[in-house]
This record gives structure tokens, C-alpha cells and sequence, in this order.
């Protein structure tokens, strides 16, 4: 069975470039009847925060993404060991000693020399004598794994073909002196445990995936099936980044901005389909083929979640935003033609207070014309009032008084919503009702 991870590191809040990687995965998962692990990958115990990590599990839940199975790397430590000593019986994971600033020097005399800067192996050539003289002056080890010289393929869904020599690699570091693990270990044993059918990530990875290659072979016999999308990039080509918070998924709900919306830039930018206004993640989840993403650039205009987010609102049927309306207040019979009376106008989902207020709250009409609207009360229809009161209305008005265009409308638009502008009063006059109505065009709140 299909069966996908998204694997944030808790150290900071998730922005619209790691909802993409959560989107492409969860969508991948459902269009293939798979389902969504989510991995915290925290196993940098002092910049990983509990906090963080129900962060990132909130953001997710609100942008509709359920995961089937929740999982830490800091409790599965006992999995990563167990590794490590199968790596280091087969020799694949050896003891080094230099301390960093040796490794940079020689680096930088490979350099001089015009050699690539890659991991000698000196330590491979060390003796128990050595290695035991070396911590008796206080050294400790950290542990590489041995890369074996041969050329990586693996078909990429997004790439195609793809391949990396693996001799042009240093020996990846995978436990720290003090015995902490990097990212690449715990990720291929969680991989191989969780039983990952495919590893989809940002471009930021493909190089990690010649040396997780590796490791799923010795440790599992086989890799699973990789993917590595382009990362989103702001307009001006630059890159997004936990530690900034900048258009974090947070800031961005907090700014009003719809989920769908945030789904649909998220997920369609930087591939062959347009962005546009989804109504629901399986409709996007219809459009979306990891095939259409392209190798290029993903750019996209902050200012464009902010249209998207209205445009989607705009389109969004009664039924999904139901819960949604029962939140803000929005409640009863009317509830319905009320949303899709505002939804056409609203740019924030917040709006809608305002308009139901209107429809259904005191307002403090605005008259500009006292005998003009008592002459309108005059007309105004009996009950009940539907979506055609108010072009015959407003014909009665207009042959009786003999005004037309904004004379004749705007008036009205001031006295029975005490605003300038708003959602069309055909489709608001049935809701005010009658008594409202007649109320607000003799000038009193109502
Ligand atoms: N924790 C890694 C990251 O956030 C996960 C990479 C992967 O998906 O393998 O970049």
C-alpha cells in the first residue's frame, strides 16, 4: 500500500514552502488510496520544541491535512542504535577523530590544489593503537559511513532520470561526537520501518539521496521511490525560511487567508497547471500529477494569495463553509441565501460578521433624504419579500419619483445598510425583512 511521510523538523513554524511538500504528499497519498505519515524529525533535542511541533500539527489540521499516524524520532532512538551496530559490523560505519577545523584546513589545501574538497578517509587507515591514543588525549569519535564508489540512479518523479556519482561525495557524518544522530540515518530507518512506499521533498534533498540509496541497501535491500520537487521561491527568486516566520502558515491564517487557497498556490505554482480557486482539496487533488510540476523555478507574488484567497471564498459552496458560518454566529433559516447572498463580495472570511450584522443586528441607517425615503417606505412591498421585491420596488420608486442610476439606489443602499457599498440589496432586502427595512428608511435603528 501507498504509504508517504512528511518529515518537518519542530524548530521553527511551517511556511507556504513546507505546505507544499505536505500538500504534494497527503494529495499523492489520497489519489493513490495511500495514507499520510507525519515524522517530526526531532532528533536535535535542544532545537526541537514541544511547542513547534503542535504548531506544525495544528497548521495542518487546518489546511485539511489528517495524518493517519503521528511519529517522533526522539522516541525511537533504539531503532537508529540497532542500525548503527549492523553498519559498524559490516564496516560500513568507521570511527573519524579530526575536529573540524582540521577537516576545514585540509579542505581548503584541497582547494589550493584544485582537488575536490572530499572527506579523505584518513581514518580508515588508522590502527587500534591510533584510535586508542586518540582518545586517551580526549578525542571522541564521530561516525562515517563508508560510500561505496559507484554511480546512484533512480528514476525521480518529478526529475526523471536521475543519477549522482557517489565517489564525489565525502563519507556522509551520520552520529555526532557526542553521539547524537543526523538527519540521514534516522530517516532511512524510519523510512524502511514505517514501510514508505515513496519519499516525496524539496530539490534540497537530491543530494542526500545518493547516500540514503546506500543505506536502504544495506539495511533493507531496497529504496523506495523518490520524488524531489522544486522549492517555492518569493517573487523576487528568494527562498523561504523557518527562522524568518515569514508567510508561515500562522501569519497567513492569522491574516485571514483561506487554506484552500493557501493549498492551490501552494501545490499548482511552478507546474505545468494554472493557478486557480479550488472548492476542496479532492478537486485540487483531482488537478494535481506529480508529472506537471516543473524543474524551473516556483515563484509566486505574496501579494497573489490575497486575490486567490477571495477568489476562493467567492466560489465556496454553502455546505463547506457551513461550520464555518455556525462559528462566526452566522446561524437559522436564512444562513444559506445569506452566504450566498455576502459570499461574492467578502476578501476575508471575517467579513461575514459584518454583513450578517447588517441583515440581522442594529444598524443606524444613514439618510440623506428624508422625504425621498419616506416615499420609498411607501412602496416598499408587504411580506414576503423574495430575490424579485426589489427590482419592482425600485420601479415603483423610480416612476414615482422619476430618479434613476445612483440617485435612485444609493439612498436606499445608505438607509437600509448604513453603507456606502456592499453585497447586491436584491439578494440583501429578503433578508433584512420588512420591519428592518421600513424601520431604517423612516431613520431609525433598527
Ligand atoms: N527533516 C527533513 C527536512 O525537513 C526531512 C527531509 C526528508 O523528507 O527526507 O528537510
Amino acid at each position: 500500500m501507498t504509504c508517504v511521510r512528511f518529515a518537518p523538523s519542530p524548530t521553527g513554524n511551517i511556511h507556504i514552502g513546507n505546505a507544499r511538500t505536505a500538500f504534494f504528499n497527503f494529495l499523492f497519498a489520497k489519489k493513490n488510496g495511500g495514507s499520510f505519515v507525519l515524522r517530526f524529525d526531532d532528533t536535535d533535542l535542544e532545537r526541537s520544541r514541544e511547542e513547534y511541533a503542535q504548531g506544525i500539527d495544528t497548521d495542518l489540521r487546518w489546511m485539511g491535512i489528517a495524518p493517519d499516524l503521528i511519529v517522533r524520532q526522539s522516541q525511537r532512538f533504539a531503532l537508529y542504535d540497532a542500525a548503527a551496530q549492523k553498519l559498524k559490523g559490516m564496516g560500513r560505519l568507521y570511527p573519524c577523530y579530526e575536529t573540524a577545523d582540521e577537516l576545514d584546513r585540509r579542505r581548503k589545501r584541497q582547494i589550493a590544489r584544485g582537488a575536490p574538497p572530499v572527506y579523505d578517509r584518513a581514518a580508515l587507515q588508522l590502527t587500534d593503537d591510533d584510535r586508542a591514543a586518540l582518545e586517551v588525549q580526549g578525542r571522541k569519535a564521530h561516525w562515517r559511513f563508508k560510500l561505496e564508489e559507484r554511480t546512484m540512479h533512480w528514476k525521480d518523479l518529478v526529475r526523471g532520470e536521475s543519477r549522482i556519482e557517489a565517489g564525489s561525495l565525502s563519507d556522509p557524518v551520520l552520529i555526532r561526537e557526542d553521539g547524537t544522530y543526523l538527519y540521514t540515518l534516522p530517516s532511512v530507518v524510519d523510512d524502511i520501518d514505517l514501510k514508505i512506499t515513496h519519499v516525496i521533498r524539496g530539490e534540497d534533498h537530491v543530494t542526500n539521496t545518493a547516500v540514503q540509496i546506500q543505506l536502504f541497501e544495506v539495511l533493507a535491500g531496497a529504496a523506495p521511490i523518490f520524488g524531489h520537487h522544486n522549492l517555492l521561491t518569493t517573487a523576487s527568486g528568494e527562498g523561504l525560511s523557518k527562522r524568518s516566520g515569514a508567510l508561515s502558515i500562522a501569519s497567513l491564517r492569522e491574516a485571514g487567508i483561506e487554506p484552500l487557497a493557501i493549498a492551490a498556490l501552494a501545490t499548482l505554482t511552478g507546474s505545468s497547471d494554472a493557478v486557480h480557486p479550488v472548492a476542496s482539496l479532492e478537486e485540487l487533488g483531482a488537478a494535481f500529477d506529480l508529472s506537471h510540476v516543473s524543474r524551473g523555478a516556483a515563484r509566486f507574488d505574496e501579494a497573489e494569495l490575497t486575490t486567490l484567497s477571495a477568489r476562493t471564498l467567492h466560489a465556496l459552496p454553502f455546505a463547506t463553509i457551513a461550520p464555518r458560518l455556525t462559528e462566526a454566529g452566522v446561524t437559522g433559516a436564512k444562513a444559506e441565501s445569506f452566504w450566498l447572498a455576502v459570499r461574492g463580495n467578502l476578501e476575508a472570511f471575517i467579513d461575514v460578521r459584518l454583513w450578517w450584522h447588517v441583515v440581522d443586528q442594529v444598524v443606524d441607517p444613514i439618510i440623506e433624504d428624508a422625504d425621498f425615503c419616506n416615499a420609498a417606505l411607501a412602496l416598499l412591498p408587504q411580506e414576503p419579500l423574495d430575490l424579485q421585491t426589489w427590482s419592482h420596488w425600485t420601479s415603483a420608486i423610480k416612476e414615482q419619483t422619476g430618479r434613476k442610476g445612483k440617485t435612485l439606489f444609493h439612498p436606499l443602499r445608505l438607509a437600509l445598510t448604513g453603507r456606502e457599498s456592499g453585497p447586491e440589496l436584491a439578494q440583501l432586502l429578503p433578508l433584512i425583512g420588512r420591519p428592518k427595512a421600513a424601520a431604517r428608511l423612516s431613520g431609525r435603528s433598527s
